[in-house]
């Protein structure tokens, strides 16, 4: 790591204490990126990393409202607008009562790199609450999405800020906040992405994340000339993007074992096949309820209860091919890396964003896993999105085939892209380094023409 790099950090951690997650991106990113300053100074001299690390403006506010009972609550509500150098802040909205500054200023670093790989015109941004949807009501769901909303709505808008779902943000929570900000501006906008298909959402938004991790995959894949035909593969989460994962590794001939919540994880060695997986979106979409579920339905499924005691994840020690970590950031530490190495893991697609440590990113890369980093493997949610955003532009919606293709087809540039730049910078092969300086590269020159603002 250069010396600049080295104090670069170091200055970001005295500024910013307590944001561990922040440090890490920052950290991992810009490591990645001495590569660059060192052939192009013009980069320092005019601060762009340190410009990129700055959220253009951090909005924190109170969200006060009223449950069933009659009971007066207080969540905090943020939103960062972290870069707007190649187009509007978009990104992602997250309730989960792990939710603070720290977190989502790593979300929204992470997401101006992503969101650059997509080739499409989307600065990056991320936001949220310390809300916990978990076992609320519609009515309390509803209730809290429009004090949240009677806030954000005066700092977003399609030209602007463009939220979309994130943890705990599906089409339910979409829905509520995009009513509450039609009532409150009385216009009818696409501000916010991934909403219901009869009202301005775009077929296959759902779907996009998962499906992009997998054609992610299938692509580094490709680069051993292999498929994803007959391969064991690990899921980790049970929500939006761990559904569609296996939705999409069933179509083209994989098999997934695993799926976990925030209380435990399934082995099932015979694989969630299609019906399998209908029954477990039934129990997440419909019901609300816990991935412990499956194996009160399927006898080939072993469920084992998280144990925080321990000091690695077991579902990330099992015989496989590929994993698609797809639940939370960190969720796979040095030893879990090794775990997979051990098993014959040699795919790892990022679903999550920054599910893996900078530790475990490191053995994974020794030994010769092909590692797809969230920012590259996940941005198909992101670019999708962006479809979203033209569709709602011209009032045409696409076909399910159109968008899929076009989805497919940014997954495969973005990994071209990845692929290219760790070659220009001497590292092939190197998809953290390619996804790094590729994302960085686009928003740096637009910074450079657009002066210091
Ligand atoms: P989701 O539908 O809310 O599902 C999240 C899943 O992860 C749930 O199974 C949840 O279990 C589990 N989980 C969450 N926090 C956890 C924790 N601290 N420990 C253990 N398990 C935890 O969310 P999602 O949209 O699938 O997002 C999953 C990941 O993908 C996140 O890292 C997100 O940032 C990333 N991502 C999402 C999109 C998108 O389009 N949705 C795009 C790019 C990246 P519980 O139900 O028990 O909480």
């Amino acid at each position: 790591m250069s010396e600049y790099v080295k104090n670069l950090i170091a200055e970001v951690k005295a500024k910013h204490p307590a944001q561990p997650e922040f440090h890490q991106a920052v950290e991992e990113v810009a490591e990645s990126l001495s590569l660059v300053l060192e052939k192009h100074p013009e980069y320092r001299t005019s601060k762009i990393l340190e410009r990129i690390i700055e959220p253009e403006r951090v909005l924190m506010f109170r969200v006060p409202w009223v449950d069933d009972q009659g009971e007066v609550n207080v969540n905090i509500g943020y939103r960062i607008e972290m870069n707007s150098a190649i187009g509007p802040y978009k990104g992602g909205l997250r309730f989960h009562p792990s939710v603070n500054l720290g977190i989502l200023k790593f979300l929204a670093f992470e997401q101006v790199f992503k969101n650059s790989l997509t080739t499409l015109p989307m600065g990056g941004g991320k936001g949220g609450s310390d809300f916990d949807p978990k076992g609320k009501s519609d009515l309390k769901i509803m209730r809290f999405c429009q004090a949240f909303m009677s806030e954000l709505f005066r700092h977003i808008g399609p030209n602007t800020d463009v939220p979309a779902g994130d943890i705990g943000v599906g089409g339910r929570e979409i829905g509520y906040l995009f009513g509450q900000y039609k009532k409150l501006k009385n216009e009818f906008t696409g501000v916010l992405t991934g909403k219901g298909l009869n009202w301005g959402g775009s077929l296959i938004r759902p779907e996009a994340t998962g499906y992009g991790a997998v054609y992610f995959a299938e692509e580094m894949l490709g680069t051993r000339e292999k498929t994803l035909e007959g391969k064991t593969c690990l899921v980790s989460g049970s929500g939006n993007v761990a559904q569609y994962t296996i939705e999409k590794i069933n179509q083209l001939g994989g098999k997934a074992v695993t799926l976990s919540d925030s209380n435990g994880y399934i082995y099932d060695e015979e694989g969630i096949d299609e019906e399998k997986l209908k029954f477990v979106m039934e129990i997440k979409n419909v019901r609300r309820g816990r991935i412990k579920e499956y194996s009160d339905q399927y006898k080939s499924a072993v469920y084992s209860e998280i144990d925080s005691s321990m000091n690695h994840n077991p579902l990330w020690n099992h015989k496989a091919d590929c994993a698609f970590p797809s639940a939370t950031q960190n969720e796979i530490n040095a030893v879990d890396a090794q775990n997979l190495v051990n098993n014959g893991v040699y795919v790892v697609s990022e679903g999550a964003n920054m599910p893996t440590t900078i530790e475990g990113i490191k053995i994974l890369q020794e030994n010769n896993v092909l590692y797809g980093p969230g920012k590259a493997a996940n941005a198909g949610g992101v670019a999708v999105s962006g479809l979203e955003m033209i569709q709602n532009e011209m009032r045409m919606p696409w076909s399910r085939e159109e968008v899929d293709n076009k989805l497919r087809n940014i997954m495969k540039s973005i990994h071209k892209t990845c692929v290219d730049t760790a070659e220009r910078f001497g590292h092939p092969g190197d998809y953290v380094i390619g996804a790094n300086i590729g994302g960085f590269l686009k928003v740096a020159d637009a910074m450079m023409d657009q002066g210091v603002v």
